[in-house]
């Protein structure tokens, strides 16, 4: 792995958390992915008066970076304001599931960046679903 630590990356996150786009739960979140090579693409939650149309961080920093042709992700860092730091929801384990099934996620509370927990994405999302079966009907 690169030299960006990880102290770089849930930085790079809180940065991008100042991004959020949170008028309705006032939850910011924010969101860096680290790529092999060492790049950091970043993201932050988007709410919408719609609530369900919402989406969060790790999916905004991972669409920025698949997007941008970006793969290869060895880290995932996720901040907001909790306690022990936010975990990501379902929808957002599915799509590292799919996308950075390597990558280790850490999540950080903002009051205490350097307290860090560690977690694989194929432990937050054992048996997952990320390949779409042929139908031989
Ligand atoms: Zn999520």
């Amino acid at each position: 792995m690169v030299k960006t630590n990880k102290r770089d990356l849930v930085r790079a996150a809180a940065k991008a958390r100042q991004g959020a786009v949170a008028p309705y739960s006032k939850f910011k979140v924010g969101a860096a992915l680290l790529t092999r090579s060492g790049e950091i693409i970043t993201g932050a939650n988007v709410e919408s008066a719609s609530y369900g149309l919402t989406c969060c961080a790790e999916r905004v920093a991972l669409f920025n970076a698949l997007t941008a042709g970006k793969r290869d992700f060895v880290a995932v860092a996720v901040v907001a304001r909790a306690p022990g730091g936010p975990m990501p929801c379902g929808a957002c384990r599915q799509l590292l599931a799919e996308y950075a099934p390597r990558a280790k996620v850490w999540v950080a509370d903002t009051r205490e960046l350097h307290v860090l927990r560690e977690f694989s994405v194929r432990e937050l999302l054992p048996a997952a679903f990320v390949e779409v079966p042929e139908d031989s009907d």
